[in-house]
């Protein structure tokens, strides 16, 4: 086979395998090969390495999609110091992952604005970066797809939506009452879960409470012996940071003006 059919038939067996990142680099790494004298191991190298990096760049946008991650958070963007309250040691133990290996649940529990979503957020992109599952839903939100769900016959569909992630991230529970047949779809949700995978819920609601937000005391037991069976608990109950920020520029501007005035 002459140089240039062998060229075509190589591009053909790239195209058939779908392999898109190695058939565009192909042309230039051959140039390169050939002007630095590569051998062929290292030019077969570099172009399924190439494949191989884009492949995991498509698998992470797709998590990242299915995801829904409200915002961009890393756990290295949380400022500890600013939180006391928070053990960093605990933190940076669950950014190792460690925890979903025995599907743990997590409890971040606290007043508003102390980093409760920011946490949870931040150990969602590290599930995601590790090539892991993760759904981001409010508790509201998930109480509504499910009340839909069951009128339209899609309630086991929708079961198995919240099942399959390694981490289901439910924020925001107990700002609002959930209403009966949505604490019975919350607890359908977190008992599926339960040993299976990992269930991470923010709350502002102590654990005492919980019968109030799912208004009847049976499920909302139910559903904290299977949460807390295997969890780790985070009580955060330091100063919101949102609040802190509003005073900072509070004061910026107090000064400011008060720099004006002399
Ligand atoms: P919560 O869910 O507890 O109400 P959030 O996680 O939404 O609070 O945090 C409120 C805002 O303050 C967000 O913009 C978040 O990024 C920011 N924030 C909270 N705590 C910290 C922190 N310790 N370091 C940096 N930003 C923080
Ligand atoms: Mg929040």
């Amino acid at each position: 086979m002459s140089e240039a059919s062998t060229y075509q038939a190589l591009r053909g067996h790239l195209a058939a395998l779908r392999l898109a990142a190695a058939a565009e680099a192909l042309p230039r790494l051959l140039d390169e090969a050939k002007a630095e004298r590569w051998s062929s191991t290292a030019l077969l190298e570099r172009l399924f390495a190439l494949e191989v990096e884009a492949a995991g760049a498509r698998r992470h946008a797709t998590l990242a999609r299915l995801a829904c991650l409200p915002a961009p958070w890393r756990i290295s963007d949380f400022d500890f110091e600013a939180q006391p309250s928070v053990d960093k040691k605990l933190i940076l133990e669950l950014e190792t992952l460690r925890f979903l290996d025995d599907a743990t649940n997590l409890l971040f529990i606290g007043p508003p604005g102390v980093g409760k979503t920011m946490l949870s957020i931040g150990l969602g992109w590290a599930v995601i970066d590790a090539g892991h599952k993760v759904h981001y839903t409010t508790a509201s939100d998930l109480a509504a797809r499910c009340h839909k769900a069951a009128l339209e016959g899609r309630w086991a569909n929708m079961m198995t939506f919240y099942s399959s992630p390694s981490l289901l991230i439910i924020d925001e529970l107990g700002y609002l009452q959930l209403p009966e047949e949505a604490a019975a779809a919350l607890f359908q949700v977190v008992a599926q879960r339960y040993l299976k995978g990992s269930t991470c819920i923010t709350t502002n609601l102590g654990i005492a409470s919980w019968a109030k937000v799912t208004g009847d005391p049976v499920v909302a037991s139910a559903m904290l012996d299977r949460l807390l069976h295997r969890s780790v608990v985070i009580n955060i109950d330091g100063p919101s940071y949102r609040m802190r920020a509003h005073r900072a520029r509070a004061e910026a501007a107090r000064k400011a003006v008060g720099g004006n005035g002399r």
